[in-house]
């Protein structure tokens, strides 16, 4: 803001206090506002209520690592910006345990994958890892997670760069 922006704002606010006016209302900004950039909101109705995926593809990228594609067992696509995650509802031993994997294609084809990473000890990731198949039914929430790069906009390419090994590295 100019120093001339901020002294008349300064000005503004003495007056509407010193005459007992209401003050004008203050504006959130968000932490990236001064560079320019926006923080979508990312949790919409639609986003809250679970929905029912179908694992079409495991690729297996290393022994610690799998990414697994997801589609919408309705054929619905997913909608989504770059750095989004999808909490997976998945199911072991009839307890359902939720975990946030973040989306690892790119927007605009029928599926999304994520890439699991092993951790040691971890029930989630060891089971996926391990044991996910083509054919299993899990339920996801999501997408969600702010997208904060003013350059980047929802595309339409289906393209899907492996980010197997990004994913392996973390
Ligand atoms: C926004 C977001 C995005 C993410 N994206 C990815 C992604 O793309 N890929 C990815 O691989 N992961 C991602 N994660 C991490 C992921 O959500 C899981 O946290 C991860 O897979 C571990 O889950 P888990 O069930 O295997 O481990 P958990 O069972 O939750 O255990 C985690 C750790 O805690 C230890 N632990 C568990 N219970 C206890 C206990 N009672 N006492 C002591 N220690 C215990 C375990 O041994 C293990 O080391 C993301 C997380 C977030 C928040």
């Amino acid at each position: 803001m100019a120093p001339f922006e901020t002294l008349r704002r300064d000005l503004r606010t003495i007056l509407h206090t010193m005459f007992g006016e209401p003050l004008p209302t203050f504006r959130r900004r968000s932490p990236l506002a001064r560079h320019g950039h926006t923080l979508s909101s990312s949790a919409t109705p639609e986003t809250l209520v679970s929905r029912p995926v179908r694992i079409v593809e495991v690729v297996r990228e290393t022994p610690d690592a799998v990414t697994l594609h997801l589609e919408d067992e309705t054929g619905r696509a997913f909608a989504f910006h770059p750095g989004q995650f999808l909490s997976l509802l998945v199911s072991i031993e009839g307890v359902e345990l939720r975990r946030a994997y973040s989306i690892c294609t790119m927007p605009g084809g029928p599926r999304v994958a994520v890439t699991v990473k092993r951790v040691a000890g971890g029930r989630v990731s060891n089971h996926l890892v391990d044991r996910a198949a083509v054919g299993d039914r899990l339920a996801v929430l999501g997408p969600r997670g702010a997208s904060a790069s003013p350059w980047i906009r929802p595309r339409t390419a289906t393209s899907s760069s492996s980010p197997a090994a990004a994913a392996s590295r973390r």
